[in-house]
Order: structure tokens, then sequence, then C-alpha cells
């Protein structure tokens, strides 16, 4: 071989090593980037999603999300420490943390009228002492109720969903939809708030996130038709599970009413497929929340309640509100954006986590 020909092909070598290097690192850059865009605005498929979904199932502990309504409650309970006995100073310390932490007026003094009894009852004098007697009222004033979430015993089951826009319908969902395919249940997303179309848009791609089903209408459909379709295709299918997103808002707050009253209906055609009308309610609203809940509640029959946001808020004490005013079992509560941030809601761990 001529010393020229080998010069060359030698050139040719580092060249085509040089571009395969390139290349390399081209595409593990790239691989970089998808993996650190894997949030829901950038997981565009199931592809994108699929690392989130197999990712092994990390409930949140509820004391690391309640911290702001545990600072609030501790910092007017913090007070009784200064007082030598059980005067109205004192009382006057454990009803502000109610009040703060947005238990609510009315919910607020009956807790303290059937504290001050039980304070009498007990004979207690240290003013230290009216914590754990608070704690043990508040877990007593949360039990009893069913708080579980019910299956159709044969055929699919119909979960419908409804409140205000931007409440966290539509994560809820998706984090509900995941915790039911991991228990073996499919589940399929029924997109009936046809009013915006962004809100399928949304909980299609929350579908692709976590591996569920999506049934969708045009924007404007009769979201009736879209259930309709969604359950016959849940039969189709085999879904387990049929998840009803509705809309939270319309040109009127009697359209609303009107239209959750029919999607309801149209749910109930299939006997005993409706199992849970779900009220999700914005722990950050406070008692306002409470107050567009009740006209939820009125029109269509709720179930239970999502307590959403909960891990954002200083209002952790609207729990007991919700339970005492609408007379509806809080089922779950929402501590963060990401699908396992959803917890069945439990009297005695929630009550553990602001006074732990
Ligand atoms: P929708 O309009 O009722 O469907 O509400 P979305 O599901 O779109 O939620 C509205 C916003 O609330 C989104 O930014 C969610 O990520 C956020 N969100 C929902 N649930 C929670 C929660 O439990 N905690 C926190 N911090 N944010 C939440």
């Amino acid at each position: 071989m001529s010393p020229t020909l080998a010069a060359v092909l030698l050139i040719g070598i580092f060249v085509l090593a040089g571009a395969l290097i390139a290349l390399g690192l081209g595409l593990s850059r790239r691989a970089r980037r998808l993996e650190e865009a894997g949030g829901p605005a950038a997981a565009t498929g199931a592809d994108a999603a699929s690392p989130s979904v197999a990712a092994p199932p990390r409930p949140p502990a509820l004391r690391d999300r309640l911290g702001k309504t545990r600072a609030t409650l501790s910092r007017s309970l913090g007070a009784l420490t200064g007082h030598r006995a059980i005067d109205d100073e004192a009382w006057d310390s454990v009803e502000e943390a109610l009040l703060l932490a947005d238990v609510g007026v009315a919910t607020t003094s009956r807790l303290l009228d059937d504290l001050r009894a039980r304070a009498a009852a007990d004979r207690i004098g240290d003013p230290e002492q009216l914590v754990p007697l608070l704690r043990e009222e508040l877990v007593e004033d949360l039990a009893g109720p069913d708080r579980s979430l019910h299956h159709a015993p044969d055929g699919p089951t119909v979960w419908l969903f409804v409140g205000v826009n931007g409440t966290g319908k539509t994560t809820t969902i998706a984090k509900l939809a995941r915790r039911e395919i991991d228990d073996g249940r499919p589940a399929l997303l029924a997109a009936a708030d046809t009013f915006r179309a962004a809100a399928a848009d949304q909980l299609t791609h929350w579908a692709d996130r976590v591996g569920a089903d999506v049934v969708r209408g045009q924007e404007g459909a009769d979201p009736g038709s879209v259930v309709f379709d969604a359950m016959n295709a849940a039969g189709g299918r085999g879904a387990g599970v049929v998840l009803v997103d509705t809309a939270g808002r319309m040109h009127t707050k009697v359209n609303l009413m009107e239209e959750l009253k029919k999607v309801r209906r149209i749910a109930e055609r299939t006997p005993g497929a409706l199992q849970e009308v779900l009220l999700v309610i914005d722990a950050t609203t406070g008692q306002n929340g409470l107050t567009q809940a009740t006209q939820f509640a009125d029109a269509v029959d709720v179930t239970g309640v999502v307590l959403t946001k909960l891990d954002g808020t200083s209002k952790g004490g609207i729990v007991l509100a919700i339970e005492a005013e609408l007379d509806i079992p809080v089922k779950l509560v929402g501590v963060g954006e990401a699908p396992d941030d959803l917890v069945p809601f439990d009297p005695e761990e929630f009550v553990a986590a602001l006074f732990a």
C-alpha cells in the first residue's frame, strides 16, 4: 500500500470514529433531556409516560404534607404552656387554633362545648392537658362514616366526579385510575366536560400517563352521550372502572347543575353501575369552597368528598367543617400533584399528623 493511500485511509478512519462519537453524545444528551422533562407537560405519549407508571407506588406520609396546618395549630396551642389554669384565655387559645385552621365557627363552637364538658368530667386542671383531650375529641368527631370507595358486584363500576374547575378533578381522576390499574382493575376515563376542549385534552394526556383508556366527544357535544359511549366501551373493553370527568363551569349555574343531573341519570341507566359521586373540594379555598360545594351536593346526590391540596394550606381543619356541614364523608385527600399523592382519609392518621 502506498504511503498516500495509507494516510487517506487513516484520515478516513479518524473522521468515521469522530462522527460515531458525536452521534453517541447527541443521543445520550437527548435521552437525558427526555428523562429530565418527565413531568405532565412533557410526557406526550404512552412511551414518555411509562417510567412514571412503572415506578413503585410511594404512599406519601400525611405528616410530611400537613406541615402548614400543624404549624398553625401548634402556634395557638403552644400558648397554653404559659397558662397556670384553664381560664378564659386558655379557652381562647384553643378557639383561635381551631378557627385559624378553618374548622369554621359553628363546628368550633360545638367542639369547644364538648371539650369543656370533657375537661370538667375528667377534672382536668392543667391547660396543657387540653391538647391530648382536643386530639381525642377530633378523632371521635370524625369517627363513624364509611369512607371506602365502592365497586359494582358485577359489570363495570362508574364513579362520577363533580366540582368547580381548578379544584383538582382531572388530577384526582388520574391518581385514582392509576390506583385502580395497580389493583388489577382496568380504568376508562370519560371526558364528559365537553364545555372546554382543553379539559378533554388534559384528561387524555393523564390517561396516557397512567395507562388508562379514554372516551371523549367533540367540543360542545352532549356530555350524556360521552358517558353513554364510555359505558358501552367499558363493557366491550372489559374496563373495571369508568371515571367520569364533568364540567365545573357553564354559561349559568342552573345549566351546570341540570347537566350534572342528566349525566347522573345516564350513568344510572345501567343498574348498579354508579357507585360513587365524588365531590372534589380544594382545601385552600376554605369556607368559600364549602359554599360552592353545597350547591353541587344539592344537585347531585354526593357519596363522598375528595379534599385536594391539603399539602399547600394551613386550612386543613376544613375537613371537620365539611363533614359537619355537608354531612358527607371525606373519603380521600390530595396531598400533592404527583400520581401517588392521593391517600384514603383516615381520621386517626390525620389527627396524629396535625399534632405530631
Ligand atoms: P380541575 O380543573 O378540577 O380538573 O383541576 P386540575 O386537576 O386541572 O387541577 C388544578 C391544579 O391543581 C393543577 O395544577 C394540579 O396539579 C393541582 N392539584 C390537584 N390536586 C392537588 C393536590 O392535592 N395538591 C396540590 N398541591 N396541587 C394539586
